[in-house]
C-alpha cells in the first residue's frame, strides 16, 4: 500500500470520527478476536491495522482510491468483535461506516449495483416485494430444481451460480400473506408494541414475522404493524451508502412516531443494531437528531424484550440438543448474549450446549457472502465444524443473514441439523402446549 506524506487529499471525517480514531492506543488486544486476522494473519487485516489505515487516510498519507487500502477495508466483516475486545472503547463500527462512506465505487458494475439494488430496490417497498414474489415463484414453481439439476447455474457470470446456492427455501406461498395492521393482546394488555418487519426478513422469513407477532400477543402485547415502513438502512450504512440510509431512517422515524407504541420490536439483529444507532446516523441533522434519539431508545430486539418481561411459560416440551449462534450485531453491536439463552432454557426438554467460537462471525455479514465469497466460505466452514462438534440437532440464530448462511453450510454437508430463529422456537413450544 502506498502510504505517503502530502500527496493524498486529507479525507474529512466528522469530529466524532476523528476523536474515535485517536482513541485507539495500538495495544493489539483486539487482534485475536478478529476473524479476518485469524484467517489471513496480516496486521493490515486486523482492527488495529485498519484503524491505522483510517488515520493515514485522514492525514492524507493514503489516497482514498488506493486499491490496497480498499482491499483491507472491503475484507472487514463489520462484525464488531473488536469493539467487544477493545479496552479503550473504540467504536470501530462507526469508524468503518464513515470510512466506507468516503470510498468511491470501484467500477461501473459496482456503481450500477449500488444505484439499482441499494438505492432503488431497497428503498422502494413495491420493487422489493416484486423481487421477493419473483424469487418465491422461481423456487416454488420447480424452476429452481430444474436450473440446479441441469447445471445451468454454473454457467452464469459473476459467481451467480454460487450465490444462487445460498438461497434458502423462502417461507410462505408465492404470494406472501401479510400481517393485519393491529394484532390484539391475548388476555389482559400489558403494552403496545410496533413490529418492524424488515425487508429481507419480510421477503424470506415472513412466517417468522407472524410467529413474532403471535408470541408478543401471547405475552400481553397489542402489536401494531405500521403500513409503509421501509428498509432500516443497515445494508446501506455497512456498504457506505450513508445518505440513502439517512433518508430511510427519517421515513421510519416519522412513521413509527405515529404508532403510539411503547417499544419498537425487531427480530433481525443486524437491523436492530442499525435502528438503535439512528441517533448516530442523524447526529449532525439538527431537525432529526432528537427524534432519532427518541426512536432509538424505544427499539428492542425481540429476545431482549421477551427476556425483560415476565414471560408466559405455558410451553409444551421440545426434546432436542440445541446450540446457539451469537449474531455479531446482537452480541457485539447490542451487547446481548444472555437473554436469548435464558429464553431457550425456559423451554422444557431442550438441552443447551455451547458451541466453540459461538461469538465469531459465520461469514454472512450483510452482503459479505456476495462481495467476499471465498473468505465468507472459509468462515462458514469453521462455523460448521464447531457446530457439528456440539452434536446438536438444532441451532438457534437471531439474524436472517446467519440463518441463510449456516443453513447453506448444513445443506452442503448434508447434515440433519435445523436452523431456527429464537422466536420460532418459542412459538413452536407454545403451539405444543396447546395441542
Ligand atoms: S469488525 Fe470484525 S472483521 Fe472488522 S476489524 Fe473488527 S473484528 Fe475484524
Ligand atoms: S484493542 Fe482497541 S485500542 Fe487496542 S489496538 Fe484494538 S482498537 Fe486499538
Amino acid at each position: 500500500m502506498a502510504i505517503h506524506t502530502g500527496e493524498g487529499s486529507p479525507v474529512r471525517f466528522n469530529f466524532v470520527d476523528r476523536k474515535l480514531i485517536r482513541q485507539c492506543v495500538h495495544c493489539g488486544l483486539c487482534l485475536s478476536s478478529c476473524p479476518t486476522y485469524k484467517i489471513l494473519g496480516s496486521e493490515l487485516d486486523s482492527p488495529r491495522g485498519r484503524v491505522y489505515q483510517m488515520r493515514a487516510l485522514q492525514e492524507g498519507k493514503i489516497k482514498v482510491d488506493d486499491p490496497d487500502f480498499r482491499l483491507h477495508i472491503d475484507r472487514c466483516l463489520n462484525c464488531r468483535a473488536c469493539e467487544t475486545a477493545c479496552p479503550s472503547g473504540v467504536q470501530y463500527g462507526q469508524l468503518l461506516e464513515a470510512t466506507r462512506a468516503v470510498i468511491p465505487s470501484r467500477s461501473g458494475t459496482e456503481s450500477l449495483l449500488r444505484s439499482v439494488v441499494l438505492n432503488r430496490v431497497f428503498t422502494t417497498p413495491w420493487l422489493l416485494g416484486a423481487l421477493g414474489t419473483g424469487m418465491r415463484f422461481y423456487q416454488k414453481s420447480g424452476l429452481q430444481a430444474v436450473a440446479r439439476a441441469t447445471g445451468l447455474l454454473n454457467k452464469l457470470p459473476l459467481n451467480l451460480g454460487k450465490l444462487e446456492a445460498l438461497l434458502p427455501p423462502m417461507q410462505g406461498g408465492v404470494i406472501k400473506a401479510g400481517l393485519p395492521e393491529i394484532i390484539p393482546a391475548r388476555g389482559s394488555q400489558r403494552c403496545r408494541v410496533a413490529l418492524i418487519t424488515g425487508c429481507v426478513q419480510d421477503q424470506f422469513f415472513s412466517l417468522t414475522n407472524s410467529a413474532t407477532a403471535r408470541v408478543l400477543a401471547m405475552n400481553g402485547c397489542e402489536v401494531v404493524v405500521p403500513r409503509g415502513q421501509v428498509c432500516c438502512g443497515a445494508l446501506h450504512t455497512h456498504g457506505g451508502e450513508r445518505e440513502t440510509a439517512r433518508g430511510l431512517a427519517r421515513r421510519n422515524i416519522a412513521l413509527f412516531e405515529t404508532t403510539g407504541a411503547d417499544f419498537y420490536i425487531i427480530n433481525a439483529t443486524g437491523c436492530g443494531s442499525t435502528l438503535k444507532e439512528y441517533h448516530y446516523l442523524l447526529a449532525d441533522d439538527r431537525q432529526w437528531a432528537e427524534r432519532a434519539d427518541r426512536f432509538s431508545s424505544k427499539v428492542r430486539d425481540v429476545s431482549e424484550f421477551l427476556a425483560s418481561i415476565e414471560l408466559n411459560r405455558n410451553f409444551g416440551e421440545i426434546r432436542a440438543r440445541v446450540t446457539y449462534q451469537d449474531a455479531c450485531h446482537l452480541i457485539h453491536g447490542q451487547k446481548i448474549s444472555e437473554q436469548p439463552r435464558a429464553l431457550i432454557q425456559m423451554i422444557p426438554g431442550l438441552e443447551l450446549v455451547e458451541m466453540k467460537e459461538s461469538d465469531t462471525c459465520c461469514g454472512s455479514a450483510g452482503i459479505y457472502n456476495v462481495t467476499q465469497y471465498d473468505l465468507s466460505i472459509q468462515l462458514l466452514e469453521r462455523k460448521i465444524d464447531n457446530l457439528t462438534a456440539t452434536k446438536a440437532s438444532l441451532i438457534v440464530a437471531g439474524n436472517p443473514g446467519c440463518i441463510i448462511q449456516i443453513a447453506h453450510g448444513i445443506r452442503q454437508r448434508g447434515l440433519p441439523i435445523e436452523v431456527i430463529h429464537p422466536v420460532d422456537l418459542l412459538d413452536r413450544a407454545y403451539r405444543r402446549a396447546n395441542k
